[in-house]
């Protein structure tokens, strides 16, 4: 538990939490209006939202569903990952990824990450391509893009599918071919965005697939809503009377349009809250880089990570949760680095074909800052102060 602010004067002891969502009146007026509305889900809220975040990709089509990590599978599902395929794809992410693979009676084979990107290494993913594998699913890990020029690269030298989880990447830029395009147009087969208040734009709960490929496109809406070959908005508005066809067995995982009309507010609010987190981000590089054995997060030339976390990995010889525990008794809110699925039970069990030491080094010895919209640069400097000081940088040998 973080202390509360103390009433003698201390003001400075305000609890820091690790990341708000960034929302006022206007997510709330948007919500009230879809409830009076009378439309509730899947309606035109969802269809205005779908094209607005399309757009913001430059992607020909999104697709809106209840979360990424059913956004995900149905990704996977699309490209026919099936029983016993091979999916690769990192074990240094949020467990929802490896989950989406076995959601489709799919094998995760885990490969490890490039450390200074915590995102998946290409040279790891080509040597661990078989004859099984059936797709490819990187991450954009916290929002830093992942190195799309190389990984399509192997997947399209071996004819494999790639699915892009750009869960915390809305509003991320990556250059292609020297030019700077959004996360999700996608480049390759499908991407897929998660709208948790722990992302950088949120509807509470939520997700998207963008796809530049209709037939893809196409199974995602059929099977977002129980395999219904007709959506509720066509037979509404129909002057005929219509009979739905159930032409496979779908899901229930459709988007309200609650949660689309507070979506719509937040895409316009995305370049302002991706400017500031960049600018946080930059201010954290200015305070913390000169502390030895600290590495900030590394940003390639190619990349604008919109900063969904700021990960830094602290000096081999100091302990990950003593930091944080000196850091929360001050009141700052730190995260440890991302969580590796393999060490997890539903995953320890899975074959080890390949080395995941970078993934367990990351995990071990990282630990997420504060970062959010709102955050004040007092706020900020207490953070960078709290840890150099817990580094012992600028004490006396
Ligand atoms: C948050 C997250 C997910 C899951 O998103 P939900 O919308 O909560 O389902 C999947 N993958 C990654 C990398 C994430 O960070």
């Amino acid at each position: 538990m973080a202390p509360t602010p103390s009433v003698h004067g201390a003001a400075s002891l305000a609890p820091i939490p690790i990341a708000k969502p960034f929302l006022d009146t206007a997510e709330a007026d948007a919500a009230r209006d879809a409830v009076l509305s009378g439309w509730l889900s899947q309606g035109q809220q969802v269809a205005a939202f779908e094209r607005e975040f399309a757009a913001m990709t430059g992607a020909k089509y999104g697709c809106a569903v209840s979360n990424c990590t059913t956004a995900l599978h149905l990704a996977l599902l699309a490209v026919g990952v099936g029983q016993g395929d091979e999916v690769i794809t990192s074990s240094h992410s949020f467990i929802a990824t490896a989950n989406s693979i076995r959601y489709c009676g799919a094998k995760p084979i885990f490969v490890d990450i490039d450390p200074a990107t915590y995102n998946l290494d290409p040279l790891c993913v080509a040597e661990a391509i078989t004859p099984s594998t059936r797709a490819i699913l990187t991450i954009h890990q916290m929002g830093m893009p992942c190195d799309l020029t190389s990984l399509l690269a192997v997947a399209n030298q071996h004819g494999v599918p790639l699915i892009e989880d750009a869960a915390c990447a809305s509003g991320s830029q990556i250059a292609i071919d020297g030019d700077w395009e959004f996360v999700g147009r996608p480049r390759g087969t499908a991407a897929c965005f998660s709208f948790h208040p722990r992302k950088v734009i949120t509807t509470g709960e939520g997700g998207m697939v963008t796809t530049s490929d209709p037939e893809i496109d196409s199974k995602l809406r059929l099977w977002r809503q129980h395999g219904m070959n007709v959506p509720d908005t066509v037979r509404h508005s129909s002057p005929q009377v219509i009979f739905e066809d159930y032409v496979s067995v779908g899901f229930n995982y459709r988007m309200t349009d609650i949660q689309a009309a507070i979506g719509r507010k937040q895409l316009e609010r995305l370049p302002t809250i991706v400017a500031r987190r960049r600018a946080i981000a930059s201010r954290y590089a200015e305070l913390l880089g000169d502390v030895d054995g600290l590495t900030l997060p590394f940003e390639p030339e190619w990349a604008r990570s919109n900063w969904q976390s700021y990960c830094v990995r602290l000096p081999d010889r100091v302990d990950q949760k003593t930091v944080m525990q000196s850091l929360l008794d001050q009141g700052i809110a730190t995260r440890r680095g991302i969580m590796c699925s393999h060490r997890e039970a539903p995953y320890a069990g899975e074959e080890r074909r390949h080395s995941l030491r970078q993934s367990e080094l990351a995990q071990d010895h990282s630990i997420l800052l504060p970062i959010y919209a709102q955050m004040t640069e007092d706020d900020q400097a207490r953070v960078a102060d709290a840890l150099k000081a817990e580094l012992g940088y600028g004490r006396a040998a």
